[in-house]
């Protein structure tokens, strides 16, 4: 596995530098000012969406954080507010992307202060007979 590269390039939006954590692999990119999502893989950064959350969240972590956990390096690079209806109730969570050259990506999830994490199997896993 190559060592993706951090880049940056304005943003299509507003001209703000957006940063590529991992090159290669990013496919998008989203300005924290204006909201525009941008195509990271094509050369020209062209705007894919543009968005308004009425609500906006600032991470725990922030994005380019490195830190240790569990003994491995890794680099926040990545952030998703998330949330789903069940029943009627609303549950909202967030998920932090981490990366390592070398270990590759883990998923930190959080949600009322409470911390899961996730690794990321290479291949789906094959039923057992
Ligand atoms: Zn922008």
């Amino acid at each position: 596995m190559s060592a993706p590269a951090a880049g940056s390039f304005p943003c299509p939006g507003c001209g703000a530098p957006l940063t590529v954590r991992a090159q290669g692999r990013t496919q998008s990119v989203a300005c924290e000012y204006c909201g525009a999502v941008a195509d990271a893989q094509d050369p020209a950064h062209k705007l894919l969406s543009q968005y308004r959350a009425a609500v906006r969240y600032t991470p725990l972590i922030p994005l380019g954080a490195r830190g240790v956990l569990r003994g491995e390096k890794f680099e926040c690079i990545g952030y998703m507010r998330r949330a789903v209806r069940y029943y009627g109730v609303d549950y909202e969570w967030g998920e932090y992307l981490l990366h390592n050259p070398l270990k590759g990506f883990r998923w930190l999830a959080e949600a009322d202060g409470h911390w899961t994490l996730y690794e990321v199997l290479p291949e789906p896993p094959k039923e057992g007979r």
